[in-house]
């Protein structure tokens, strides 16, 4: 394992997950075996002492189909609709799991109105707090039915960035639905080199992201390399991994190479300083 690496690893204390719909869904909707094997891999952290918040898509996935819906919705209405119908399905999904291994999740829904807003704001944090104090689960995600435009935060790569500062967690884990961050889009260039290691997101690395998007989810890399910017910003680096590998987390967690890792452009310190 690099050193840089190690460091990271050998004093993570509380990490933020994120997790795509592209991982924990397909076509039909939620993927249990993902969301169980995800929801283990997660109580592992917790024995391992490490504190998670987990902030999951899947919401519209989960929804779509009652509705009769096929591939991404197409209007606001409808996603917040889906969503609503999602919602309560990833939730139970979860929690089925951690209890089997006696672990109790709370749903946090939240809009970007809520993070801009001191007061609300400080409630978040101390929500958080309270939940992480009682060995319980956060599983975030955004309000979808009841954000516009406007307030969205659009994407849950931006929020899991936010979450991230907001409990200035040691660690940004995205799961994706590729194994990590390339100069070029791995899809249609099989030229494109793999990138293990990012010091610094520079306008240079922003380009090589493309715009590429998924059916399922709503960001593509550029999504996950702004919030991985933010986090960065907020003295976290990120690590962007193939959240359907098998026994991704394991290996994360047993200090194997795996993934894209997006330094901090200072320290958690000196950023909250500033
Ligand atoms: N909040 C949306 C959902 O749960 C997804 C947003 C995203 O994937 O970035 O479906």
């Amino acid at each position: 394992m690099n050193t840089v690496r190690a460091d990271i690893l050998q004093q993570l204390k509380r990490v933020v997950i994120k997790v795509g719909s592209g991982v924990i869904s397909t076509a039909e909707g939620l993927d249990g075996v993902m969301i169980a094997q995800l929801a283990e891999d997660i109580c592992d952290f917790c024995a391992r002492g490490i504190e998670v918040i987990l902030v999951s898509s899947g919401a519209v996935a989960a929804g779509r189909n009652s509705l009769g819906i096929e591939g991404r919705p197409k209007t606001i209405p409808q996603k917040q609709a889906a969503a609503a119908i999602g919602q309560p399905r990833i939730m139970r999904a979860y929690k089925e799991v951690f209890l089997r291994h006696n672990r109790v999740a709370a749903q946090v829904l939240l809009t970007r109105d809520d993070l801009s807003n001191r007061r609300r704001y400080l409630n978040a944090h101390n929500t958080f707090d309270a939940l992480l104090e009682y060995g319980v689960t956060p599983i975030v995600n955004e309000n979808d039915t009841v954000v516009v435009e406007e307030i969205r935060f659009g994407d849950n790569d931006n929020l899991s960035a936010q979450v991230a500062s907001l409990m200035e967690a040691d660690l940004l884990l995205i799961l994706s639905d590729v194994d990590g961050f390339y100069d070029g889009d791995p899809a249609c260039d099989k030229g494109a080199q793999f990138l293990p290691l990012i010091e610094k997101i520079t306008p240079e690395v922003m380009a090589m992201a493309g715009s590429s998007r998924g059916t399922l989810g709503t960001g593509g890399m550029q999504t996950k390399l702004q919030a991985a910017q933010k986090a960065s910003l907020a003295g976290i680096p990120t690590l962007i991994v193939d959240g359907r590998a098998p026994g991704i987390l394991r290996q994360v967690i047993e200090g194997s190479d795996v993934g894209s890792l997006f330094l901090a452009s200072s320290s958690k310190l000196s950023a909250r300083k500033r």
